[in-house]
């Protein structure tokens, strides 16, 4: 049977956090460094974590040795207020995820995992709220490298870790909603499949030609046929 590695993204792909989670990495940045930079209207989309934090900090003057030695205790301080603060209400599921992982789940042609910006910690907050962890038995995130072009092999080599299968590219799936997902599938050869469902909408993520796009992925059945047969 030709197995399939399946990645998913979080924020924009499985669920929106509504503005919490902006609201809670502008407290973490003024209780460590006394700025938020320009954390109140930067975009995250598609984005790392800790790529965010050097972005939005420079914005506000520091310089890369000014963040570097505070970071730890700013990754640390956020994921802490995320813990917190983030609540079951502030999650908003997107269309059609419960139906789909479950389905997929439920699959032994597939290998479900995740690719996100989202730092271990405060990624698996947002998906225990809504009780999505145990769909993803390991991950890649922004604590395993800094740039999201890294993060395909490293999960690959993770899936393989876990279920002694060497996934080659086209045998990987990477889910998301930005031009940063369908870039970073291309770095093992991987197919992306873009969906509509965050910020970038279905026109402008065509451009940057995805092996599929969805406005949304209502259609359990249509979805899963565009994976396996991709
Ligand atoms: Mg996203």
């Amino acid at each position: 049977m030709e197995k399939k590695l399946v990645l998913f993204d979080i924020d924009g792909t499985l669920l929106l956090t509504n503005g919490s989670n902006r609201r809670i990495l502008i407290d973490a940045l003024m209780a460590v460094y006394g700025t938020e930079g320009s954390a109140r209207s930067h975009s995250f989309a598609g984005k790392m974590d800790s790529v965010i934090i050097y972005e939005v900090l420079k914005a506000a003057g520091l310089d890369e040795k000014q963040i570097a030695e505070k970071f730890t205790v700013v990754k640390n301080t956020y994921i802490d207020l995320l813990k917190q603060q983030m609540l079951p209400e502030d999650i908003e599921l997107m269309k059609g995820i419960p139906e789909l992982l479950q389905a997929l789940s439920g699959r032994k042609d597939i290998v479900l995992g995740l690719l996100t910006g989202n730092f271990e910690g405060s990624g698996r907050h947002k998906l225990a709220l809504p009780k999505l962890n145990h769909f993803f038995p390991f991950g890649a995130f922004a604590d395993d490298a800094y740039h999201r072009n890294d993060l395909p092999a490293i999960a690959a080599e993770r899936a393989y870790s876990l279920t002694g299968k060497r996934f080659k590219g086209e045998e990987v799936v990477i889910i998301g909603d930005t031009e940063h997902d369908i870039k970073c599938a291309r770095t093992i050869n991987a197919k992306c499949i873009a969906v509509a469902t965050g910020t970038y909408s279905a026109e402008s993520l065509g451009a940057h030609s995805p092996a599929a796009l969805f406005d949304d992925f209502s259609d359990t059945e249509n979805v899963i046929g565009h994976i396996v047969t991709l």
